[in-house]
């Protein structure tokens, strides 16, 4: 299967009809980033920072976090990474990080929560990531923001950084971009005052989908009552991809669903130009985007989202036979 999908790898991701599409790779460490030139990426939209804290058994060192951030940089040789801040707590587990046993960590003291209640945790790898790029752009997001002040705080933190590596020697990155994760339904509606802030955001459908729907993410026994292709779904993925059109600011999607092709078939079609999936899932997404007619699509998938069905699934699959 992936021998077919080679044979799509160098050909430029443009839809069928013409529209220029990104499909980035999800990455988290060094060997992901190995692999690169195997999948056809145009870059790495997200970049899971986590996954250094939780291979240890200690929490790693600014130079080691800087030595990791370089080589990510260097091994890309300036096509683009976006790195994700910590976001830990919820299913990601740090033993060496005492927290108090929660009721809900889904709901609970997780990701940027932590960054904030703990600045040098945030700043510590803020420094580390603004080290690494010195010379260099940087693009940055946090994760699980839910309001526009938690991303102010954020940023005044990575500013700090920003200006303290503009008096070394090594200086500060030639340009930095920030943004944010849109994985919790509340900040979706303060999207008109988010956006004037943020260089870009990027949607995580896997958060954005538990919190949505209130279905854990990780108990198989209630996954599939909520389908992915329910409208209610949609309609909101359709907003958040409106309101940044109309701010004018790039906006991407990074969870799981970007990776699903009759899924990514229908964000085509709700404006979603920007993709970032797992490695395997590239082949399958390029070889239905390149097939796509997205001027096609834009009607049939923003009239599905009127639908009162649970899911516009079937509908969605007999588009993608009658249009090949
Ligand atoms: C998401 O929530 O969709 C996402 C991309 O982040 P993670 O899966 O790492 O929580
Ligand atoms: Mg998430």
């Amino acid at each position: 299967r992936q021998a077919k999908y080679a044979a799509l790898r160098d050909k430029p991701n443009i839809s069928k009809d013409g529209v220029s599409l990104s499909l980035n790779m999800n990455a988290g460490l060094l060997i992901d980033i190995d692999h690169f030139p195997e999948f056809g990426a145009d870059g790495i939209g997200l970049f899971r920072t986590e996954l250094q804290f939780m291979v240890r058994s200690q929490m790693p060192k600014i130079d080691e976090q800087t030595r990791l951030y370089s080589r990510v940089l260097e091994k890309m040789d300036g096509k683009p990474v976006i790195f994700r801040t910590l976001d830990i707590g919820g299913d990601k587990f740090l033993p060496y990080l005492k927290t108090k046993r929660e009721e809900n960590p889904a709901l609970g003291w997780r990701a940027i929560r932590i960054g904030l209640d703990r600045p040098a945790l945030l700043r510590s790898q803020l420094r580390a990531l603004v080290q690494a790029a010195a010379g260099r752009e940087l693009s940055l997001m946090f994760p699980m923001i839910a309001e526009v002040s938690e991303f102010q705080e954020a940023k005044a933190l990575l500013n700090k950084e920003v200006e303290r590596a503009a008096q070394k020697k090594e200086g500060p990155p030639t340009k930095v971009s920030v943004g944010t994760m849109i994985e919790v339904p509340s900040i979706v509606w303060q999207l008109p005052h988010l956006l004037k802030e943020v260089d870009f955001i990027s949607v995580g459908s896997n958060d954005l989908m538990q919190f949505f729907f209130a279905v854990d993410r990780g108990n198989p026994k209630i996954s599939d009552r909520y389908d992915t292709l329910s409208p209610s779904l949609l309609s909101l993925l359709h907003h958040i991809a409106e309101q940044c059109e109309q701010a004018g600011k790039p906006f991407s999607i990074c969870g799981d669903i970007a990776g699903r092709p009759l899924e990514a078939m229908a964000l085509l079609g709700l404006g979603y130009r920007n993709f970032s999936m797992s490695s395997e899932a590239l082949g399958r997404v390029k070889q239905m985007a390149l097939s796509a007619d997205i001027n096609k699509l834009e009607d049939f998938v923003r009239g599905l989202c009127q639908s009162r069905d649970h899911s516009v699934r079937d509908q969605l699959r007999a588009f993608a036979r009658d249009h090949s």
